[in-house]
């Protein structure tokens, strides 16, 4: 979902949100977190289906009348038990699992009706006669089918439409059973009650479900806002100065580890209290800006570019030799020279000064490096600005030739 206030709207009376896509994003996050859940009871459906063939065929007279077909339904059921677990773990649309939850539940209410509407045998033992009431494992089987209705975000009229028709097929069955089904209008009513219940239990909390999945969505996004505004400087988007150190010296023990070259830029823009005095602070709020996105333009993916100061930024390179990091600052120096900057009618030539410098094995943490930057920097401002100066152990070093810096 791209924009959750805007799609996240839940249908008045169906619990399923109005925007499709925002419905199929819903469905599939629901159908990882209720996979597990619903493969256990499917086992459970199996494993109960398991036991009662297994004590009918031990327990019941074979000769009785209608053992066979009972022992062929039961044998069904531990079909369709094993069938369910085995959809439940692989389907990968919530639509197929739904569709078979659909009919199993009906197909297990039908059974378990139409077996419940005939009296157990006269005198029949309580294992017989509790064999007849749990009738064959559907009970669990209804249990994962109600599980999966009520839990598991899906097409919910399709599956009120199919239980629906199940039911009144098994109520008409029920009543023209011919010399039994004593109970059929007991029955009807208890199923069609019951079936009631699920469907608004199931309802409602599907449209619990969502609301609670809504509420997740936008917790997510003020967190990830809220990690923005905690690492990004308000004016330029660039990484501020204390997400700036986090990754700085994270970047120094990986360097150090791994013993890869690292450098860091350090610039600061010249004489940029003139342009705020000549043409105002907008206009060089409006340069900062431009600056920032002309820098990060010309970085790769891995360079690091972070406001620490009021037009102070630093710019850190890994895996980048101190030739390279100068050629870069260089380059840099010179784009920024050549591009005017523009806010509204205004347009005003800016200049930077530079320091470069590379991580040294004995450098404790990022504040030693970012200090002979700092000096080489200095060096560059002392030394006329717009140039870039290069910090060796203890001398920064001219490298680039002496241009005019303007401003204004
Ligand atoms: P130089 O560095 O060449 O010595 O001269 P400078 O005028 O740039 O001096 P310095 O670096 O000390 O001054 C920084 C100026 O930057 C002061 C302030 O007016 C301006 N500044 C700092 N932060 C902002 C900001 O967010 N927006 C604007 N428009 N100006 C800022
Ligand atoms: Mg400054
Ligand atoms: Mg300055």
């Amino acid at each position: 979902m791209t924009n959750p206030d805007s799609q996240a709207t839940l249908h008045p009376l169906l619990p399923q949100f109005v925007d499709r896509d925002a419905e199929q994003a819903f469905q599939e996050a629901n159908l990882r977190e209720t996979r597990n859940g619903l493969a256990l009871l499917a086992s459970a459906a199996f494993i109960v289906s398991c036991g009662t063939l297994l004590a009918a065929w031990f327990h019941l007279p074979h000769e009785q009348p209608g053992f066979l077909p009972g022992q062929l339904l039961r044998g069904l059921l531990l079909l369709a038990a094993a069938a369910a677990f085995v959809v439940v773990l692989k389907a990968s649309k919530p639509a197929t699992l739904h569709t078979a939850a659909s009919t199993l539940l009906a197909l297990g209410c039908m059974t378990l009706m139409l077996r419940m509407t005939i009296p157990p045998p006269e005198g029949a033992d309580p294992l017989v006669a509790l064999l007849h009431v749990t009738r064959d494992g559907t009970t669990i089987l209804l249990v994962v089918a109600i599980a999966v209705l009520t839990l598991l975000a899906g097409h919910f009229l399709i599956h009120a439409t199919i239980f629906a028709l199940t039911l009144v097929g098994t109520i008409v069955i029920a009543h023209t059973w011919p010399d039994g089904a004593p109970n059929a209008a007991g029955f009807s009513y208890a199923f069609g009650s019951g079936f009631m219940f699920v469907l608004a239990l199931g309802n409602g909390i599907q449209r619990m479900r969502r609301n609670i999945y809504v509420s997740r969505l936008e917790l997510q996004r003020a967190n990830a806002q809220l990690h923005e505004l905690a690492i990004r400087d308000h004016l330029t988007r660039s990484l501020n100065r204390r997400h700036f150190y986090d990754v700085a010296e994270a970047e120094l023990q990986r360097a150090q580890r791994y013993h890869a070259p690292m450098s860091l830029l350090l610039l600061d823009l010249d004489d940029f209290k003139g342009i705020n005095d000549r043409h105002g602070h907008a206009c060089g709020d409006a340069a900062l800006c431009q600056l920032v996105d002309l820098i990060q333009g010309r970085l790769r993916n891995s360079d690091i570019l972070a406001r620490i100061g009021g037009e102070e930024f630093v710019v850190l390179l890994p895996e980048t030799e101190p030739e390279s990091a100068r050629q870069l600052a260089e380059r840099l120096r010179q784009a920024i020279a050549d591009q005017p900057f523009e806010h509204g009618e205004i347009r005003v030539t800016l200049t930077a000064s530079w320091g470069v410098a590379t991580a040294h094995t004995e450098d404790r943490d990022i504040d030693s490096l970012l200090d002979r930057a700092d000096r080489a920097l200095y060096a560059a401002k002392d030394s006329g600005r717009n140039r870039v100066c290069v910090a060796t152990s203890e001398v920064a070093t001219a490298t680039a030739p002496i241009a005019p810096g303007s401003a204004g």
